[in-house]
């Protein structure tokens, strides 16, 4: 028999029920159904607690047992996520008489219990759902869920052998099971192996924050000071006010010798990959801010070198032309901080000649190309500071403390290089041609929308536009790609379509396209849940051949609640993390906005980027996910997310197009037509 759920005023019918036996006519009337379907609808707005409410009555009001067990698992998995394991556990409890054969049932209960620290009742609970399931899948879930208890019970070696199976056998926990193996391993003193395995995390999930992380301190440990400095150097760069990190780097660059921006992973070329001229271009021309942050603007460089592949005159802007360079000769440009004004220095560093305003490089050749060595940055973050060949007129506009890089060039002499840089070494034409309709779509869009503050460009070279880290990585595909489609764009009635793209969908685009082969299930709490504890479907458009290199599309991240507490009370007063919980959800899934709630108080977090922001230091790979606060004690040991997809799921799903041409031998205008489906391809003059 069920509880009486606490009274509530949005469900007066339950003080009826209660006072009232017999309510016949009440009963007949109520649409049990409805409700079950309006507290996921509420739980999408928003409203978890409400949702919650609404699911309490229907599971203690419905007399069909699989209504009322679905309304349990929603709600087990709502408390859960609030970190109410007490309570969710009551739930699961009925749900258990229900289905005592339910697998998540079990699995639900054994998190739960771990959560509130009743280890070895949580051991028994997941080995139990171990015998409820053939799924492998589900098994390797339980199996890193036992390594958790067994640690507390019995130590790391038990848990590393719980996790063992799991990093042998299942590939999509891979990362987190390396990480998890990383820490034990250090425990039992083992640290080249705990080096190795945390490696390991990270190279099956680069985005791994928190294995970057562990990896920072154990390189510092072992007094590996280089590889300390270059890890913190990275955290540094992702979390720039996160002052762990920057003492850190401060503190390990007395160890470091040389130049330290030639130290980190920032491409270094000593002449241009492009020596003969690119074809002349005479179509539309974009004005690109070059070396831009986050927010699109472009950083201030201090100091350059640069090779040209022809003569080329370098003008000062008010005065005239200062000379004309040789080509493939290398000069520099530097700010001078002492009389704030520029310096053009020849290859030994005498100074040419010294000016206040800008100066242009042009090129007299025209598709010559410039390289742009070794850039000077000091106050960027989160930037690539490679070195970049650009063609076209390269501006190095006169800023205060420094100047701006600014390259006017054809707009298509960026679409085979962003395109190859999007496709990662995927060189199949049908699937880098669609990526070049998409691209230069996509630029002819942007260019044509006002998203900069300054007048003086168009683009930046960031994610804030599209990342375009030079003409250099560009490949042979990738050119026959841009020229084969020469000229088509996405439209819809004269209009350019905005032609957004992501890496990969993980089973639905948000336009509703489904790469996963699948019939999409009713979004309800437990559904999206289970969701992202399965794997994906084996026919995911998206999913790569090799299922080790899965992280694209399915995802955990065990995350330590410092880091995130650090970054919310910089701005908010949230005090200690105590549970972190989503509030409203897009249709697919995707939550918008969530709620951090603290020992000092709480603060809702509203859009994908702050989020993104709080929880990983913009590291996470998309926000269709789920989470859970595993506590420890009064406070959460760590949050597990297990999440679906890399980007915001908007157009093109690169990942899914590059599977339609390999298995499906899909032609470029199938692929667009698919993405894009309000689109069609027109060639522009
Ligand atoms: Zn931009
Ligand atoms: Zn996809």
């Amino acid at each position: 028999m069920l509880h009486l759920p606490v009274m509530s005023k949005k469900y007066p019918l339950l003080l009826a029920a209660a006072l009232c036996a017999a309510a016949p006519t009440l009963r007949a009337q109520e649409n049990l159904p409805k409700l079950y379907s309006d507290a996921s609808a509420q739980w999408l707005e928003g409203r978890p607690e409400d949702a919650a409410e609404a699911l309490k009555y229907v599971a203690y009001r419905s007399t069909d047992p699989a209504l009322t067990l679905s309304a349990l698992k929603d709600l087990a998995v709502l408390l859960a996520e609030a970190g109410r394991n007490s309570e969710a556990l009551a739930y699961l409890a009925k749900a258990g008489i229900l289905a005592p054969e339910d697998f998540y049932v079990q699995f639900e209960k054994g998190w739960n219990l771990l959560g509130l620290e009743k280890d070895r009742e949580a051991r028994t609970a997941f080995e139990k759902s171990l015998t409820l399931t053939v799924d492998q899948s589900l098994a390797s879930q339980t199996r890193f869920a036992l390594s958790f208890a067994e640690a507390r019970l019995s130590g790391p070696a038990q848990a590393l052998d719980r996790l063992r199976s799991v990093y042998t056998r299942y590939p999509y926990l891979l990362s987190p099971a390396a990480r998890l193996m990383g820490f034990y391993l250090e425990k039992t003193k083992k640290k080249k192996h705990a080096m190795y395995f945390v490696k390991e995390a990270l190279s099956y999930d680069p985005r791994n924050i928190q294995a970057e992380i562990e990896l920072a301190r154990l390189y510092e440990k072992a007094g590996l000071n280089l590889p300390a400095w270059q890890t913190y150097f990275t955290l540094s760069d992702f979390d720039p006010e996160e002052s762990f990190f920057s003492k850190k780097v401060k503190k390990l660059a007395k160890y470091v010798k040389g130049n330290t921006g030639d130290l980190l992973y920032w491409a270094r070329m000593a002449w241009p990959a492009h020596r003969n001229p690119l074809k002349a271009e005479p179509g539309p021309r974009v004005k690109i801010g070059l070396y831009a942050g986050r927010g699109g603007v472009p950083s201030l460089v201090t100091g350059f070198s640069f090779i040209v592949t022809a003569p080329f005159d370098v003008m000062d802007t008010r005065l005239g032309r200062i000379l004309t360079g040789k080509s493939n000769g290398q000069l520099k440009i530097v700010y001078n901080e002492t009389n704030h004004l520029y310096e053009l220095r020849d290859n030994s560093g005498s100074a040419l000649h010294t000016t206040a305003n800008s100066i242009r490089i042009v090129p007299k050749t025209e598709g010559a190309v410039i390289l742009i060595k070794s850039p000077q940055l000091p106050d960027a973050h989160g930037v690539n500071r490679g070195d970049k060949e650009v063609a076209g007129e390269l501006l190095v506009l006169s800023r205060e403390n420094g100047f701006w890089l600014i390259n006017e060039t054809p707009a298509e002499y960026l679409v085979s290089p962003i395109t190859a840089s999007l496709a990662d070494r995927n060189k199949l034409l049908e699937y880098l041609k669609a990526v070049a309709v998409a691209v230069r779509t996509r630029l002819t869009w942007l260019s044509a929308s006002v998203r900069h503050e300054s007048r003086e460009y168009q683009l930046c070279d960031s994610a804030h536009c599209l990342p375009f880290p030079g003409l250099q990585v560009e490949n042979e595909v990738s050119a026959k790609a841009a020229s084969a489609t020469r000229g088509e764009i996405l439209q819809t009635g004269g209009a350019v379509a905005p032609a957004d793209f992501h890496l990969a969908c993980g089973g639905v685009t948000l336009e509703g396209v489904n790469d996963s082969g699948r019939p999409i299930p009713k979004l309800t709490p437990f559904g999206l849940y289970s969701r992202t504890v399965e794997p994906p479907p084996d026919t995911l458009y998206c999913l790569p051949d090799d299922k080790t290199t899965g992280s694209e599309v399915a995802w955990t991240l065990l995350l330590q609640p410092k880091w995130i507490e650090s970054r919310l009370n910089r701005k908010h007063k949230i005090g200690y993390l105590k549970a972190l919980v989503p509030l409203a959800r897009e249709t697919d899934g995707r939550v918008k906005s969530l709620r951090a709630d603290g020992t000092a108080g709480s603060v809702i977090i509203e859009g994908a980027g702050p989020i993104v922001q709080a929880l990983t230091a913009g590291t996470l790979r998309s926000t269709l996910f789920s989470i859970r606060p595993i506590y420890r004690g009064k406070h959460p040991e760590f949050f597990i997310l297990r999440g679906i997809g890399t980007g915001d799921g908007a157009g093109l799903c690169l990942r899914g197009a590059a599977g339609m041409a390999k298995n499906f031998g899909a032609e470029y205008r199938a692929i667009l037509s698919r993405y894009y489906p309000y689109y069609k391809v027109r060639k522009v003059r």
